[in-house]
């Protein structure tokens, strides 16, 4: 029986109606920016496997951290033990988090590092006999599938069958130039109404929101209000951290810093995963006591595992390299030539682009899980390039380790699609 086959046997896949689409495609190898399926045709990775290998698969240094790591030490409970790769972490982490950040908390994906920020901000107050209850969110943000994660999250797609079960959350729409003064009054209006804990936000860039991005000026002065109410700022940069939007984090392009920083997604650069949840001092301050009652009882079976923690160390020594910061730089800079070529094609609704992300609004209408999205997916594929469509949406998010002249070949497909395929 071929893998197709057996697949169907057993496995569930995520986000797959398997009634309608039963087929998923066996991947067998990985290098680079390339993915090899089973009959040996290769597909350029264009959003790097959703964001993680971003400094290309199975790449050969942090192959040789890893296996030196899983010769040393496989794991360890990380309640009351320690060891090096964990320490090594937190300690490069100090080096590019916004300088605010000073203790890391571990889990284990993006939905539980948000799990994690949020319940940190919930006991922070608790722990001060503060009483406050209600989380703010952005309007069709995305911050996991988890059930706190996940009432954060305003993508109803995906919440349908679970609302009713949903911790308290009031939303306000992402910030632009119309309609900052409207977001700023509805904000405030939300702060005298209700006891807030924490602004939960994707800074810059909605990922799962069909990479919806808004301005930092705008974004900064909604920050600013939260943190003149007592309100904490919980920075989900689960998909932009690690260079993505042209620096380390989209925070370090606002003057106001977040109190809690999740992360994951390229923190392990596709190898295994693991997440962190970063936070101020003070923050860590309110859960000092001499009861234990005031400690933070969260835990996770694999917390800091070994070797993640070193996958996580390689990953990013790999991003200060001269060699990842200049690719970053060049990568940049053919997006916007790109986007020049292509941003007047009748085709094309509207463009946007921050750091190495890149997308491109068609000008039809779609359904994000409908018939035209898997014809779209379909020519990619058929012309080796691997770029999944959010709605109307066509994005590029590649490793940094892509080349200028496998780039083209993804801007080409691109151009084909709007030139023969709409
Ligand atoms: C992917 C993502 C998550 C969820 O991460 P998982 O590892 O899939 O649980 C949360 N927030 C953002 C912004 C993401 O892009």
């Amino acid at each position: 029986m071929s893998l197709r086959d057996r697949d169907k046997k057993h496995l569930w896949h995520p986000l797959t109606q398997h009634k309608i689409h039963p087929d998923a495609l066996p991947i067998q190898k990985a290098e680079g920016v390339w993915l090899y399926d089973d009959q040996d045709k290769k597909y350029i990775d264009g959003i790097a496997s959703w964001y993680t290998a971003m400094y290309g698969h199975c790449h050969p240094y942090i192959l040789e951290k890893v296996q030196g790591q899983m010769q040393q030490l496989d794991q360890i409970v990380f309640a009351g033990f320690t060891h090096k790769p964990a320490v090594e972490l937190s300690e490069k982490l100090m080096e590019i988090l916004p300088v605010n950040q000073e203790k890391i908390f571990f889990s284990d994906n993006g939905s539980t590092a948000n799990e994690v920020g949020i319940k940190m901000a919930l006991q922070y107050f608790f722990n001060q006999g503060k009483k406050k209850n209600t989380i703010i969110a952005f309007e069709d943000g995305f911050h996991g599938d988890t059930f706190g994660a996940m009432s954060a999250s305003g993508l109803s797609v995906y919440n349908g069958p679970f609302e009713d079960f949903f911790i308290k959350v009031v939303r306000i729409p992402t910030p632009n130039a119309s309609n900052i003064e409207e977001v700023k009054k509805q904000l405030t209006n939300i702060l005298s109404e209700h006891e807030v804990a924490v602004f939960i936000y994707e800074p810059l860039v909605q990922g799962a929101n069909a990479m919806h991005m808004f301005e930092a000026k705008y974004l900064e002065s909604v920050l600013q209000i939260c943190k003149e109410n007592d309100v904490l700022l919980l920075a989900d940069e689960v998909m932009t951290g690690f260079g993505k939007t042209g620096t380390n984090f989209a925070s370090d392009q606002m003057d106001c810093k977040p109190d809690i920083i999740s992360l994951s997604k390229s923190l392990t650069a596709g190898f295994v995963p693991m997440a962190v949840t970063s936070c101020t001092q003070e923050v860590y301050d309110a859960f000092l006591d001499d009861s234990v009652g005031k400690a933070f009882f969260h835990a996770h079976t694999y917390s800091a595992n070994p070797i993640a923690c070193s996958v996580a160390v390689a990953g990013i020594e790999l991003l200060a390299s001269v060699e990842i910061q200049e690719n970053i730089q060049k990568i940049i800079q053919s997006h916007q030539d790109f986007d020049t070529k292509i941003r007047n094609h009748s085709k094309v609704k509207s463009t946007r682009q921050l750091g190495v992300i890149y997308a491109l609004d068609l000008n039809i209408e779609m359904d994000r899980y409908g018939e035209k999205r898997y014809q779209i997916f379909d020519h990619f594929m058929q012309n080796g390039v691997v770029l999944r469509p959010l709605g109307n949406t066509v994005y590029i998010l590649p490793p940094f380790v892509i080349t200028e002249e496998e780039l083209e070949i993804v801007y080409d497909t691109i151009y084909q699609l709007l030139e023969k395929i709409l």
